[in-house]
């Protein structure tokens, strides 16, 4: 199963979908993206559990 996140259900203005085969890779992508689009320079606990809470299967 793939798992999914739309950048905009964190809470950004962002038409991004991140997709991975597990919760670990789409944290770690996002995390990469919200640090390289969205110059967020640290991802706090609060963004990893909005991140985690968003993540959906498809
Ligand atoms: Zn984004």
């Amino acid at each position: 199963m793939t798992k999914v996140l739309r950048c905009s259900d964190v809470g950004f203005e962002c038409e991004a979908v991140i997709r991975a085969e597990t919760e670990e890779e789409v944290l770690k992508k996002a995390a990469e993206h919200v640090q390289s689009v969205h110059n967020l320079k640290e991802i706090s606990d609060e963004v990893v559990e909005k991140v985690r809470a968003a993540i959906q299967d498809e």
